[in-house]
């Protein structure tokens, strides 16, 4: 599913954030990518839907050539790739369901669908997505008046609502509370055991990682050192 050979990644800066990275995730893995801040967790993860560019090496990403796109195969190819980040990137001024909607109904620009009409279809696809991560009732109210667990959850029935093949997520709890943290970490569970959605996460909280993920990846100064199930982590990480 996710395949990196001899992959390195250094910055115009020539900070070099990933340095001989190989790795393959297989389909419906949960994986979560822990190490200190500036490892290259970040770095990793967006390489795979080509927010960054690797240097040198090989990304195929469900059987794509990530480094080989161009131009509008770059959108079309992250529009399979599920991305979640910490700040949620929502439309905050208007409801939770045109926040799902506007992100995959087709043709219509931005702002006409903001104002737009929306097909049955399109509405119960939205509505759908939102009952799965359980935020139905919240549908019709503006996200500004959700808590931050909430809104999370309308980031992840955003990206659900897209049909992704991979959910990625940068730091998806790191500003949210304990308790809204294990509700969002359920959620990505769920997706994951219940639609076979392959996810792979970066986290900060070491314990949140091993309770939830089925494989960790240790990230130290742009190398990976340590790949393995989550219950044989040692103190090395
Ligand atoms: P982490 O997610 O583990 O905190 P990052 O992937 O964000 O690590 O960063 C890895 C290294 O790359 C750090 O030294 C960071 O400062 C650097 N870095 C990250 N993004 C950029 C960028 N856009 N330009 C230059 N350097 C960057
Ligand atoms: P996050 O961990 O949520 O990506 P950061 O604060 O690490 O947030 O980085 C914010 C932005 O700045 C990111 O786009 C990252 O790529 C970029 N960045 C991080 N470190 C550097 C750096 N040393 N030089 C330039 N850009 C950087």
């Amino acid at each position: 599913m996710i395949e990196f050979t001899n992959v390195d990644k250094v910055y115009p800066n020539k900070v070099k954030a990933l340095e001989n990275i190989n790795l393959k995730i297989e389909k419906g893995e949960f994986v979560a990518v822990i190490g200190l801040s500036g490892a290259g967790k970040s770095t990793l993860i967006r390489c795979i839907n080509r927010m960054h560019d690797i240097t040198s090496g090989s990304l195929v990403v469900d059987g794509t050539n990530v480094g080989k796109l161009k131009g509008k195969e770059i959108r079309n190819f992250r529009k399979k790739i599920g991305m979640i980040f910490q700040s949620f990137n929502l439309i905050t001024r208007t409801t939770v369901i045109k926040n799902v909607l506007v992100s995959f109904v087709p043709q219509l620009s931005f702002w006409r669908k903001l104002t737009g009409i929306f097909s049955k279809e399109h509405k119960l696809q939205a509505l759908t997505a939102l009952d799965q991560v359980g935020i139905l009732e919240k549908a019709y109210i503006r996200v500004d008046q959700l808590s931050g667990g909430q809104q999370q959850r309308v980031a992840l029935a955003r990206t659900l609502a897209q049909n992704p093949t991979i959910l990625l997520a940068d730091e998806p709890i790191a500003s949210l509370d304990p308790v809204t943290s294990k509700q969002v970490m359920d959620d990505f569970k769920r997706i994951n055991q219940e639609m076979g959605m392959t996810v792979l996460l970066n986290i900060h909280h070491v314990e949140v990682a091993l309770e939830y993920a089925d494989r960790i990846i240790g990230v130290r100064e742009g190398q990976i050192v340590y790949d393995g199930s989550a219950n044989e982590v040692t103190d090395e990480v």
